[in-house]
């Protein structure tokens, strides 16, 4: 018996309205996307690359990752994965945390997490088969942030984050949102003496001055840079403590709360 050849997966990066990135992973011949905010930029790439989409991949119930569903399923009959308790009715394969599946075609297995937070139900995709693993997170972690807290608690957000932060360092973070620059002004606010911290802002000023996109980013950098992976960290804490935002001694959920909210209002 012979093995079956895979063809190549790589993923193509599809900017949409402001500062959204949709996410389309493919082999050349078959392609899924991730969090179709809108179907037009989606249809002309697949189009351009004469691609056959087999598959839409949901995190999140927000309608700038989910606004282009009905009109791919128009043209492409495909099954719809998603989260099983975001109340997200156009999802007909509902995921939850442990569940792993085959992205159809693609023979790509992926690895559901539940990140309750920015949402109740936002779940997270793991590709951990390949040779460098990637994420797809929606808007739970970003480049050195995090998502809002609209319906979870710091609690639940922080958990989730650190179970992000546990994934290998060279997993490949594709986030949802082009939000890493105004995150590093933040970081660097309240971690002014973190030097990877600034390194990445050059590299990332640059890259933005240059048209590119500053994701994928590595879980080895966010832990490094990230200061919604950091709150232990004693200058992040001296900082809130100096603003007046956090009690001396305070508990690890109540300082990423306090890091939260100043972000709020940064
Ligand atoms: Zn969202």
């Amino acid at each position: 018996m012979t093995t079956p050849i895979r063809r190549q997966l790589a993923i193509l990066t599809v900017p949409a309205f402001n500062d959204n990135y949709l996410w389309v992973i493919h082999d050349g011949e078959h392609a899924a996307v991730v969090d179709p905010g809108d179907a037009a930029p989606i249809q002309a790439l697949l189009s351009a690359h004469k691609l056959r989409l087999t598959a839409i991949l949901l995190t999140h119930h927000h309608a700038d990752h989910i606004g282009g569903v009905p009109a791919l399923l128009a043209q492409w009959q495909v099954p719809v994965f998603g989260p099983r308790n975001d109340g997200i009715t156009a999802v007909t394969a509902p995921l939850a945390e442990g569940d792993r599946f085959e992205v159809p075609a693609l023979g790509l297995a992926l690895d559901v997490l539940d990140v309750p937070g920015h949402t109740r139900g936002h779940i997270a995709y793991v590709a951990s088969s390949l040779d460098t693993s990637w994420l797809f997170c929606g808007d739970t972690l970003f480049g050195a942030g995090c998502g809002r807290l609209f319906e979870g608690t710091p609690q639940q957000m922080a958990a989730s984050l650190a179970k992000l932060a546990a994934l290998p360092g060279d997993t490949q973070v594709y986030c949802a949102h082009e939000y890493t620059l105004s995150n590093l002004r933040f970081a660097q606010a309240v971690e002014p003496g973190n030097a990877a911290l600034a390194a990445r802002m050059d590299a990332d000023s640059a890259k933005r001055a240059a048209g590119q996109p500053t994701i994928p980013s590595t879980i080895g950098l966010e832990r490094a840079t990230n200061p919604f992976l950091r709150c232990g960290e004693k200058e992040i804490v001296h900082s809130l403590v100096q603003a007046g935002r956090l009690a001396q001694g305070a508990a690890p959920v109540e300082i990423f709360a306090a890091l939260r909210e100043w972000k709020n209002t940064f």
